[in-house]
């Protein structure tokens, strides 16, 4: 057997392999993170929902009494940006307690911690609830490989879900949910010169613009997640400046809040922007929450407070998280999100972790799996 890694090496190991997504190429990573799992006597599968784009379910334990504890993160990282680093990315380069590298915070510190808990148990599940890992690709830009793990068999059951996104190993109950979709209208082209004989599509996206910009939900502010947000990113028309443009697309972005049904806050949307608009949705994820008062979260509030430095407070993550598919098959699993990295360095140049927050995720999450399997 091969000498154990600790927190920071493995950390370190999972950085070396470029996972930047486009175009991800999560394979060698998750084979190498399958690979430590079978070595430590887990049960893995690999799923790719495409070439390279490799995801691992690994499980140990299983008892028909209580269903598993899951632990998730993803494995690919986003790309490094237009400013330059004045630290290696994939090297993994120390300062202090800082460790360098695309995809410390976000997310392979996270990553490692999971695998490194999952180790000190591997050989003490059996006849218990049990653990099953479950590591993605995709999840930037769309949580895409967790979309497709949805709809496999490999998931299986889980009771209760743990997601390594950075958190500064603060636990957080969820997450808004996330409706996304192109809205296009079109028209009749004619020439420039005479537009009277045409129908311009810009200016049916202007007006269903101007919907957009005073759209009221009518949902009343979750107490902690706040009011659902609307925001239109992209727009899209016409091909020249002296042509009736037939054609035009605009690109919303809503985040919701529990309690928000989306097909029909979709119907209302439509109905604001004119029923011309064809609506081609291209993300439809429910919010993530579990009251803070739920049992399991108690006990996660529980075992976080020594590290927190006070009884955590019931808050949410600002940003999506594979969670809202993996719920698709672990459903009514309450869910924390919680890990080593600092979320605002997610996406940043020179992206960096805490060694000190890695190790102490690692036991964190093992006082988790003890807690669960007891
Ligand atoms: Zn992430």
């Amino acid at each position: 057997m091969a000498a154990l890694p600790d927190a920071v090496s493995l950390t370190r190991s999972l950085l070396q392999f470029d996972t930047v997504n486009p175009p991800g190429r999560e394979r060698d990573c998750a084979r190498y993170a399958g690979a430590l799992l079978q070595e430590w006597g887990y049960k893995v599968d690999y799923h790719e929902y495409a070439d390279s784009r490799t995801s691992v379910v690994a499980r140990a334990g299983g008892s028909p009494a209580k269903a598993p504890l899951c632990l998730t993160g993803h494995l690919d990282v986003v790309p490094l940006g237009a400013r330059a680093w004045t630290k290696d990315p994939f090297s993994g380069e120390s300062d202090g307690d800082r460790l360098y590298g695309r995809g410390t915070s976000d997310m392979k510190a996270g990553v490692a911690a999971i695998l490194l808990a999952a180790r000190g148990f591997a050989d003490k599940l059996a006849g218990t609830p049990g653990v099953v890992l479950v590591l993605t690709a995709a999840e930037e830009g769309g949580c895409i490989g967790s979309r497709h793990l949805a709809q496999t068999q490999l998931l299986g059951k889980a009771g209760a879900m743990i997601v390594g996104e950075p958190t500064s190993n603060y636990p957080l109950v969820g997450h808004k949910g996330s409706l996304k979709f192109h809205a296009r209208f079109r028209g009749v082209s004619a020439h420039g010169s005479m537009p009277e004989l045409g129908v311009n599509a810009i200016y049916k996206a202007a007006r269903a613009l101007g919907k957009l910009e005073s759209f009221d939900f009518g949902a009343s502010a979750h107490p902690v997640m706040g009011k659902p947000t609307l925001n239109v990113g992209t727009i899209e028309g016409g091909n020249t400046v002296n042509a009736v443009p037939d054609a035009a697309s605009i690109g919303v972005d809503i985040r919701t809040v529990p309690g928000m049904d989306h097909a029909s806050l979709l119907k209302k949307l439509k109905t604001a922007m004119g029923e011309e608009a064809e609506l081609d949705v291209f993300s439809d994820l429910k919010p993530v929450w579990t009251a803070p008062d739920q049992e399991w979260i108690a006990r996660v509030f529980e075992i976080c407070k020594p590290y927190v430095g006070e009884a955590p407070q019931a808050r949410t993550a600002p940003y999506m998280t594979d969670a809202a598919n993996l719920l698709k098959a672990y459903a009514g699993a309450p869910t924390v999100v919680l890990g080593p990295g600092e979320a605002a360095m997610a996406h940043q140049t020179d992206e960096y972790c805490s060694m000190e927050r890695i190790r102490q995720s690692v036991a964190i999450y093992e006082a988790l799996i003890s807690d669960w399997v007891r």
